[in-house]
């Protein structure tokens, strides 16, 4: 036994049915045996609500042309993924805000500063990897931007 949910084309009536199987469905369908109970009419399909399914067990998968609406959160979606980033990109732009952009004098500005020869403030640019990774071992703090900055103005 499988129940459909059916929707009729002339009110947009969904109704429910049963059927031995979703080929008895199709048959019953196209010999016009199947119809809204509300107003007759016969040109009924499957309503994209829900997938329903009579007992447990009784899934006729793959038979007829079952709709199956799934929705997957395993990716998002483009939209979803823009509208992450551009959030992303606002977040660390007003982080920056404050922060000096010192491009590729990064390394040694974070040192000087970390050895006390410059006032501490906050600075970003690029700097290489082992460098990057040789603050870190002098215990000189640095993250990563989560995302690649344009330099303000490269004047040289
Ligand atoms: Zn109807």
């Amino acid at each position: 036994m499988i129940v459909f949910d059916l929707q009729c084309a002339d009110g947009g009536h969904v109704f429910e049915a049963w059927f031995g199987s979703s080929a008895d469905y199709e048959e019953q369908r196209e010999r016009g045996l199947v119809s809204c109970p509300l107003c007759g009419s016969e040109k009924v399909s499957k309503a994209v609500m829900a997938p329903a399914v009579g007992a447990k067990g009784n899934r006729q998968s793959g038979q007829g042309g079952q709709k199956a609406v799934a929705v997957s959160n395993d990716t998002p979606d483009p939209a979803q993924m823009k509208a992450m980033l551009e959030t992303l990109a606002r977040e660390q732009a007003k982080a920056l805000e404050k922060s000096d952009y010192v491009g590729d004098g990064f390394a040694s500005e974070a040192r000087a500063m970390h050895d006390g020869e410059i006032d501490e403030r906050p600075i970003h640019g690029q700097t290489s990897l082992e460098d990057a990774r040789a603050l870190v071992e002098d215990g000189i703090p640095v993250a990563p931007l989560p995302l690649p900055i344009r330099p303000p103005k490269s004047d040289n």
